[in-house]
């Protein structure tokens, strides 16, 4: 089952019996993580075993499935706080600051036309919310195989999440295999069927700016940490919102970049290849700038696949060991030194661009593995040296500019 996220406005304020529904629901979730760390119990069941009956005595007015909700969120926190335990953070008892609740899916009713949210807060009282629903969000209203999962009401908005059957993977005519940079994806896209090689581009999808923003935010976070050396509370929270605020940057151009590569594969019916970042350790002698590096790169594989999942766009990873520095043609690791930078060179006399080789690499991995083509790929690395490049996306291609904070919130175009 996959599930999407998709936050709505509210039409109006929050009315009073919903507004204390969530600050009886976050005081239910703190007590039940609070409890179940002292009781060392993680899982749902085990909460619910432990706390059910008490809660329901000392909240006699709360609809019982919201219970059981306030445990699954619980349930979750915990989740989260034994892996920073496990990472070695020190950190106590963790809590619910914001308002919130989440409510299973029988537990609410959604209106899909008039597009009203129907919330039990006690036996006998309902509250109804009204929601701001715009073109994106009648695609998710509209679309009769998405079926309804939990509800997350929020003081200033609520999320739907819709859930969808796994969709049987297209039949690709054609393979879209990228390397992943620090500033681009690049790679190749070849079309199987008869036509000798079938149609090879080189693609290229360029996002200058995520790395200049994660240095500028970095940058940013090491002078506030040496002005504010002296008070240790404000450093964390100010570097807190700087992270929050980079995340959120580096995010929204990452989605772009995504999108640009799904309606891409949709539009070619494509398999898209991509290197499995798993096993990918960063350097130490360069740890900073291999660990800013690696994350965006780790996330945007997160947002394709997933992306791709959703449209049944066939995902294959690959081992990227060698990768950049094997030769396609004669199987060769040439020695580091030959070439430049941009150009990769082989003894054999092969040379290319090193991002376009190792996507090449990339592919070779991935149809020694058993990647098929409808109508057979045939794949003559040669070819590609003298192919047009086709630019898959640029940042100018995004015609909104960055989200100033007025707009929607959730809404990409
Ligand atoms: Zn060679």
């Amino acid at each position: 089952m996959l599930f999407k996220g998709v936050a709505f406005r509210l039409a109006s304020d929050l009315p009073p019996e919903a507004a204390s529904l969530l600050q009886d629901f976050r005081l239910a979730v703190n007590k039940a993580v609070r409890a179940s760390l002292d009781a060392r119990v993680s899982s749902r069941n085990g909460i619910t075993k432990l706390l059910y009956r008490t809660f329901r005595e000392e909240h006699p007015g709360m609809y019982a499935k919201h219970i059981g909700s306030s445990f699954e969120v619980a349930a979750g926190i915990l989740k989260n706080h034994r892996r920073r335990v496990r990472h070695g953070a020190h950190c106590g008892a963790p809590f619910v600051k914001r308002l919130m609740m989440k409510a299973e899916n029988q537990a609410y009713r959604l209106d899909r036309t008039e597009g009203t949210i129907d919330l039990p807060v006690r036996a006998g009282c309902h509250v109804k919310l009204g929601l701001v629903v715009s073109q994106y969000h009648r695609r998710y209203l509209n679309d009769e195989t998405l079926s309804l999962g939990s509800l997350t009401v929020l003081p200033d908005r609520v999320i739907v999440a819709f859930r969808k059957e796994v969709p049987k993977p297209i039949a690709a005519s054609s393979v879209l295999s990228l390397d992943t940079n620090e500033r681009s994806l690049d790679g190749i896209f070849v079309e199987g069927g008869k036509r000798g090689n079938g149609r090879c581009v080189q693609v290229e999808a360029v996002f200058p700016d995520v790395a200049k923003i994660q240095q500028r935010h970095h940058e940013r976070r090491r002078r506030l940490q040496r002005k504010k050396a002296h008070d240790r509370r404000s450093t964390r929270v100010l570097c807190r919102r700087e992270g929050a605020r980079e995340h959120r940057r580096v995010d929204y151009r990452l989605h772009h970049v995504a999108s640009a590569v799904i309606e891409f594969a949709e539009g070619h019916e494509s398999a898209i290849v991509l290197e499995d970042l798993r096993g990918v350790r960063p350097n130490k002698s360069k740890a900073l700038n291999q660990r800013l590096s690696l994350w965006p790169r780790r996330k945007l594989h997160q947002i394709i696949e997933y992306k791709a999942a959703w449209k049944g766009i066939p995902v294959i990873k690959v081992d990227p060991r060698y990768s950049s520095r094997r030769c396609p043609i004669c199987g060769r690791i040439p020695d580091s030194r030959m070439g430049t930078r941009t150009e990769f060179v082989c003894e054999c006399g092969w040379h290319l661009n090193r991002h376009i080789n190792a996507s090449m690499n990339l592919l070779q991995t991935a149809i020694s593995k058993g990647l098929k083509v409808a109508g057979g790929l045939r794949f003559s690395p040669g070819a590609f040296q003298h192919d047009v490049m086709m630019i898959l996306y640029e940042p100018a291609m995004a015609a909104r500019s960055e989200p100033n904070g007025t707009s929607h919130i959730g809404v990409t175009p």
